[in-house]
């Protein structure tokens, strides 16, 4: 079979990586695991030799002898044939997830994951998207998605892991990742706007927190000059003179509330 590039077809050949991310999962035969992105079963008959059910989302159906082979050997593996982004994910009633990403749809699934319940998640991303994930305040990687995936978990960075692991080799690094589901840290009146605040912000980084607002009004949909009035009106309330890079989550959140009351 020749593997697709769009669907991001890097199998993992390295079992040390496997074993690395399974055991970081701490999955036991309680666990219902979810898995996205069969290949040719690496991680999933690891997955199914320890864990109570093991369900696997794949889009390419070309993958289905290789399914085909692992449903008769396990009987706690069940395919799922279609787009992960589509599956409603509600009602599968999984508590761990374990994934080798397909790297194109990266940042969809993982705010998907996030969406649902679930303890633990070891998953697998381009080095760089998982540096930004795990991203802390005045670090170079500190991003919109740092503070977007910490907002409702926690980022725990793992290990590098090199093109040598995949066939056929990407040509990027690679990376671990674990996430720890949980309830945000500080509280969010309208998570949408939230959001917005977020992007417009992080869309300047390196700017104070009020050029870029003012800047990036058209994200919060509010007008330029409308903004710069309420900025005036709360600036006894918050230091917005702070570098967008240094900004703490909390601080965002904080200031989206207060944005929020003003609109
Ligand atoms: N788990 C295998 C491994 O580690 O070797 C395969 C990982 S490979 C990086 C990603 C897998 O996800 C491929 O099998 C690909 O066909 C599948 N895939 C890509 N996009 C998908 C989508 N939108 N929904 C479900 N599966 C998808």
């Amino acid at each position: 079979m020749r593997q697709s590039k769009k669907l991001g077809q890097c199998f993992l050949k390295d079992k040390n990586f496997v074993k690395k991310a399974i055991n970081r999962a701490e999955i036991t035969n309680k666990d219902v695991v979810l898995e996205l992105g069969l290949g040719e079963g690496a991680l999933t008959k690891e997955l199914a030799k320890i864990a109570k059910k093991v369900y696997v989302i794949e889009l390419d159906e070309r993958l289905k002898p290789f399914a085909d082979e692992i449903t008769s050997e396990f009987e706690n593996v069940e395919i799922i044939w279609s787009d992960a982004l589509k599956v409603d994910l509600k009602n599968l009633g999984f508590n761990k997830i374990v994934a080798n990403l397909p790297y194109q749809i990266s940042s969809p699934i993982t705010f998907k994951f996030l969406d649902v319940d679930f303890e633990t998640a070891v998953l697998m991303y381009q080095y760089e998207f998982a540096k930004r994930m795990a991203g802390k305040p005045d670090t170079k990687e500190y991003s919109r998605l740092s503070v977007a995936v910490q907002y409702n978990a926690d980022v725990e960075f793992i290990c590098k892991v090199p093109p040598s692991a995949f066939s056929p080799k990407p040509d990027v690094n690679s990376a671990i990742v674990k996430l720890t589901k949980r309830e945000p840290k500080y509280f969010v009146k309208d998570e949408k706007f939230f959001k917005k605040v977020l992007k417009a912000m992080f869309q300047h980084r390196n700017r104070t927190i009020k050029r870029a607002l003012i800047d990036s009004s058209h994200e919060i949909e509010i007008d330029r000059d409308n903004l710069k009035e309420i900025l005036e009106k709360v600036e006894s309330e918050f230091d917005f003179s702070e570098r967008v890079f240094k900004t703490s989550p909390e601080k965002i959140g904080y200031l989206s509330n207060l944005l929020y009351d003003e609109i």
